[in-house]
Parts: C-alpha cells; structure tokens; sequence
C-alpha cells in the first residue's frame, strides 16, 4: 500500500497551507498572499509517530469572489479526496462559522471519508477553546482548536488523525519500475525483442510470478532503471503446432495492457498496420497508458531515402486512436535501435506520470486563449476559460474550469488540447481533458 493521503480542504486564508507547513516541517520560500492567485495541490509527506503520510492543500485556488466560485474549490476538494484516506477540515477560529464553511461542512459531511475539524488560528488556549465551541453546529464532531502559525494544538490534531490511517506495517513506498507490456499480433517479432532486451541486459533478469499461474512477469535493469515486463509468458508461448496456426488472444493482450504503463505495440514492416493493431491501438488510449510503436523486421524492407517518411505517415494515418506514441523501425534479427526502444520507453513513461505546475499549465492557457480566442456561439455568448489544473496523472489529466462547456465546440477543443500537448512537449503519452461549467 503506497503512503495514505491526507487532504486539507477549506476556504481560502483560513490558514491551510500554514498549517500543512507545520505538519510537514517545511517552509514556503514564496508567500502568497493576493487574492487571486493561483496555487497548486501540493503533496508534503509528514509523519507522526510511526505513520508516514502524504498531506495534500487543497488551497489550490484562491478567488476574489468566493461565493462564486465555490464550486471549483468544492471541486478542488472532491478531487482530493477522492484519493485520500481522512480529511482535515480548516475553519477560522476568528472568523467564526461562514456561510461557505456551512456549504463545504454539509458536503463533508455527506462523503464517505472520516473528518477531523480543525479551528485554526486560536492561539490562546483558553480563548481558543471558546473560539472553537461554536463549530459544533457544522455537526462534524468535536472541533480541534489549533494554530498552524503557533504550533499549539497540533499534536492533538495529528492524534486523532492517525486513528484514521491505515497501520503503519501496511504501508510501502511505491516501487519505481517501469510496467511494459510486449503486445503485438503472433511473429511479429515480440519474443525476438524480448530475447533482445534480455541479451543486452543479462546483468539482472528474474522472473516475478504473476497473479494467474501463466501470467509470468521479468524485471531487467538497465543503468539502475527497473523494468517490468508484463507477462512475457504470454510473449513467448510455445508455438501449438498441434492446434495449426497460434491463435491470437485479444483478451490475454488487454490484461497485459491493464497491468502497464507504457505498451511497446509491435506491427509487423512487412504486413503493415492490419486491423487487429487498430483495436489494441484503441484499447491502449481507451485505458489511458503510454504507448511506443515499433515496426519491427525493418531489415526485411526493400528501402529508399522515402521509404520512413512514407511508412511513418501510413503508420500514423492508420493508428490515429495513438497518435501520441513515437514510432521507431527496429530489427530484432539484427539488433538495429533496438537499444533506443529502451530510451523511448524511459521518456514516455516519464511524461506519463508527469505533474505540470498550475501556474505553467495556465500559462499555456493563456497564451493559447490569446492567439485563438474561444468561439462565440449563435446566441451571441461567448466561451470563457477561467484557469486549468493538472488533477491527476498517468495518464495526465488536465481540468479546464469554463463558463459553460456547451460554448465550446469540438475544433476549438482540440486546438486548446494541441497548443497543451505543443507548448508542455507531452511525448508517448496520451491526455485527458475535462471542461467543467460553473454549476
Ligand atoms: P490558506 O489560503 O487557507 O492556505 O491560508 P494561508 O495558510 O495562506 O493563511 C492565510 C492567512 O492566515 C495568512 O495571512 C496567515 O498568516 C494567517 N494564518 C494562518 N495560520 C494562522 C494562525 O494560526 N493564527 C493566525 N492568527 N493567523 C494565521
Ligand atoms: P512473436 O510471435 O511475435 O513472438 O514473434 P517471434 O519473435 O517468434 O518471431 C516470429 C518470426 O519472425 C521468427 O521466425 C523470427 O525469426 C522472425 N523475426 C523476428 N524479428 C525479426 C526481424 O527483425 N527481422 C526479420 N527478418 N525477422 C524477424
């Protein structure tokens, strides 16, 4: 089990990121205090006693009309904890119960996830205690008093947190190897590659037993990188001659998908792209993974100086659904790139879990608003982005927070998603974009 999150949810200047400091141990070098500005979700671990935790603030956005835009900040929040295993959420002790504290509370209160109500900014004890009797009527249990700029009340903050987690034995850091699932029609050449990797890396080569008794997975290491290779039984499974031609199993090819990050899609040079890679091209995106096309059997073409320019475009035109996945012309006969396919694997499983930060992400769309301004529709209204933020990655995925989504057509869409895919330099990785109204 990777480290249990923790999300800090509330509105804004209640005090959430000086308090995920303190619990982190950590100091902001910048301080942000306009209204106005964006923040982003930002993960700090922390630990208490033998728990080790991620905290996330959810502060992320800080408006200047907050009744307004609560539902982005509600929906900052439902992101967060929809990964998380508790919830702190931050009052001000000194404002006293708001109405967007009443809103945020009566959603928490309907989710599913243990709360823990922290009033903050109640540095006298005494005080603070009296501060903190009146959020009893948010009817989300005893409330916390504490000071995120003092210190005081912390502690019992973080032992009533800890209650909520899970126990500390069950908790791991998560591993850092690559998945790659080898998949591909029968002799396009995918255990030939498979024996190629291996060759070349015979320094560490073991096999890792998988859930089902034939699905065995292989680890290799190159330069200290681990690789995972997904059910490479299923790669080089015994030829059946008794049964004629090997048949081609769609559904072992999706699980071996399922289990990945980045699929090697392997097409035949001498067949081209058959209607089979156009389904598992469609399966890879579908589940959102990382992809590399590699046209094997590159020594078998009869070539000229067109000839990959020619190739590439075909390839391209007839795996649209992966138009994101590099390709590369390898020969697992003579060993030709067959080492780069490594180095492509490394880069979009790098992009794959990639985390732009919010500011960056809505630089671009700014810049991509300001060259190509969002269409009006026949009413005459028209289209306006307020801010984008990256929710979550492998595959990234980006949050556009919009007027109204209907405003927007499909072209102007894509355009935003290109000039993201253009200016951030996403590579083999597929993205998603989710355009939300104001509810
Ligand atoms: P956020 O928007 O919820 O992340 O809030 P910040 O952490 O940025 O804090 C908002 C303001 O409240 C800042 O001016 C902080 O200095 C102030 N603040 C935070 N914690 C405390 C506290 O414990 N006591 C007092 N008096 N002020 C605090
Ligand atoms: P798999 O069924 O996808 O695992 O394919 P194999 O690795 O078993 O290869 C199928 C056939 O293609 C074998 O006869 C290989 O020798 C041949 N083959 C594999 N890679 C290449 C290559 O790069 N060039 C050529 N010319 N033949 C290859």
């Amino acid at each position: 089990m990777p480290l249990p999150i923790v999300a800090v949810v509330g509105r804004p200047n209640v005090g959430k990121s000086t308090l995920v400091n303190r619990l982190s141990g950590e100091q902001y070098a910048i301080v942000y205090d306009q209204p106005g500005v964006t923040r982003d979700r930002v993960y700090r671990e922390c630990f208490w006693g033998a728990h080790e935790f991620q905290v996330v603030d959810t502060g992320g956005l800080v408006f200047d009309d907050e009744t307004e835009f609560l539902p982005m900040i509600r929906e900052q929040a439902e992101i967060a904890i929809r990964e998380s295993a508790a919830v702190i959420f931050v009052v001000d002790g000194l404002a006293g119960i708001t109405d967007a504290d009443e809103q945020l509370g009566g959603w928490l209160r309907r989710q599913n996830i243990p709360v823990l109500l922290a009033v903050n900014k109640c540095e006298g004890s005494k005080y603070g205690l009296s501060l903190a009797a009146e959020f009893w009527n948010l009817g989300l249990g005893e409330p916390i008093p504490m000071s995120g700029i003092h210190g005081n009340g912390t502690g019992e903050l973080l032992d009533e947190l800890v209650k909520h987690l899970p126990p500390p034995e069950e908790v791991v850091a998560e591993s850092d190897e690559i998945k790659v699932a080898i998949i591909g029609r029968p002799n396009v050449g995918k255990s030939s590659l498979l024996n190629a990797f291996i060759g070349e890396n015979r320094s560490i080569v073991s096999p890792i037993s998988g859930t089902t008794r034939d699905a065995i997975d292989m680890s290799v290491e190159r330069d200290g990188k681990k690789y995972r290779l997904i059910d490479t039984a299923g790669v080089r499974r015994k030829k059946n001659i008794d049964y004629g031609i090997e048949f081609f199993s769609i559904n072992r090819a999706f699980k071996a998908i399922g289990r990945s990050d980045v699929v090697l899609l392997v097409i035949d040079a001498l067949d081209g792209v058959t209607d089979q890679d156009q389904k598992l091209a469609g399966r890879i995106n579908d589940e959102g993974k990382a992809c590399v096309i590699v046209v094997n059997k590159w020594d078998a073409i009869e070539k000229d100086s067109y000839t990959i320019y020619d190739y590439t475009a075909e390839v391209k035109s007839r795996l649209m659904f992966v138009e994101y996945a590099p390709i590369i012309f390898v020969s697992a006969l003579t060993g030709q790139r067959v080492t780069q396919i490594l180095d492509r694997i490394d880069i979009a499983a790098e992009q794959h879990k990639r985390r732009v930060p919010t500011a960056i992400l809505n630089e671009a769309l700014n810049e991509a608003v300001t060259w190509h301004a969002p269409p009006t529709s026949r009413g005459g209204k028209q289209g306006k982005v307020y801010y984008c933020t990256q929710i979550s990655d492998s595959p990234p995925t980006i949050i556009l927070f919009v007027n109204d989504p209907h405003r927007f057509n499909d072209n102007y869409k894509r355009y935003i998603e290109n000039q993201f895919r253009k200016t951030l330099g996403f590579d083999g990785t597929p993205l998603r974009f989710i355009w939300r109204g104001k509810k």
